[in-house]
């Protein structure tokens, strides 16, 4: 301990060491001064590491390992859920372009696919402590693909319930002539662009013509209601629409006699209406008409004028005895052929 506090000094007076006794006050201020040239020491040496020479840190070594690790998962799990939308895209196509066309649905626009994203965002506050946004794409994709699935699942159930009811699809399409083809009839202006007989310029002709004598019975061509029934006394004179469901129509014009009621139901093979020559027509004729989603097209993409005259003649009578009804399949009076033929055009 007396060691300790003392120190040895060499006097050149007497060439020989003396004992000095070192003062608490003395030690202390060495001490401190000790530390305070350890501390710049220390200072200058992290700033020549770190700046000067560019170095690291190990903390901060292993902070970048971490992050760099926590980067590379972000971005497998970005690649993946990318991997799920196309996915998903390929199914909303394939939804729209194949099963609800077939049964005839309208189609689910991307708007309403991704509606209800937007507005409000919810991770905005995540934006600011997240400036490479790594985390909130992520969010803002899951989300995506949360609303595209329900999407999805809501247009399957659709299609699920239109499948289960696809034998009525058969029924309703309109797949036979609207006129027993064992009558005398021939095709007048068919389906397209023509010149117009009446007014002479060029016009859509929405529908083909059956040049035939007034009085034939005309049936419908698929299972449905009759939409609307009209009496004009010109364009299509007396005309009535059956809605076949499945986004098809159909249109029998310028009848001379409609035999139902706009509401009321009808089978294929129902007779509906008896051939005319009403309205805005040069002739005796059926103009036929298929409207499906609300364009026109060619009653021939759809009927078979073909069809065996005895499969016919049996459809019209199993119809006639489930309504106690009955038609005229073959119209034999109407003797005049000049006003058939030639002629009959809307
Ligand atoms: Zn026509």
């Amino acid at each position: 301990m007396g060691k300790k506090n003392k120190v040895y000094v060499f006097d050149p007076g007497t060439l020989d060491y003396r004992e000095r006794v070192v003062t608490w006050p003395e030690r202390l201020r060495r001490g401190g001064l000790w530390l305070l040239g350890s501390l710049l020491v220390s200072i200058v040496y992290l700033w020549l590491y770190t700046s000067v020479f560019g170095l690291e840190l190990p903390k901060t070594t292993l902070l970048k390992k971490q992050n760099a690790e926590w980067n590379g998962k972000m971005a497998i799990m970005a690649s993946q859920m990318e991997d799920c939308r196309r996915r998903l895209d390929a199914l909303s196509l394939r939804d729209d372009g194949v099963y609800r066309t077939i049964f005839g649905m309208t189609e689910i626009s991307r708007d309403e696919r991704l509606s209800g994203l937007g507005g409000v965002n919810r991770y905005h506050d995540l934006r600011e402590s997240d400036p490479a946004g790594r985390l909130y794409n992520n969010l803002i994709k899951l989300d995506l693909l949360t609303k595209m699935a329900y999407v999805q699942s809501k247009s399957y159930d659709e299609v699920d319930q239109m499948a289960r009811h696809s034998g009525d699809i058969a029924a309703c399409v309109p797949a036979v002539p609207p006129f027993y083809p064992g009558i005398d009839y021939h095709l007048s202006s068919p389906f397209g662009h023509r010149d117009d007989p009446v007014y002479h310029y060029r016009k859509m002709h929405t529908g083909q013509d059956f040049a035939m004598a007034p009085g034939n019975s005309i049936y419908a061509v698929g299972d449905g209601v009759v939409e609307t029934v009209r009496h004009d006394l010109f364009g299509y004179g007396n005309s009535l629409i059956i809605n076949h469901g499945f986004g098809y129509k159909t249109r029998y014009a310028h009848l001379k006699m409609i035999l139902v009621q706009p509401g009321q139901k009808v089978c294929r093979g129902d007779c509906i209406a008896q051939s005319g020559n009403s309205g805005k027509s040069t002739g005796p004729h059926l103009h036929f008409e298929v409207i499906y989603k609300g364009n026109y097209v060619n009653p021939f993409n759809y009927m078979d004028l073909q069809i065996p005259l005895d499969e016919y003649a049996q459809m019209v009578k199993a119809r006639e005895e489930q309504t106690g009804l009955s038609s005229d399949l073959v119209q034999p009076v109407h003797k005049d052929r000049k006003t058939i033929r030639n002629r009959g055009k809307k």
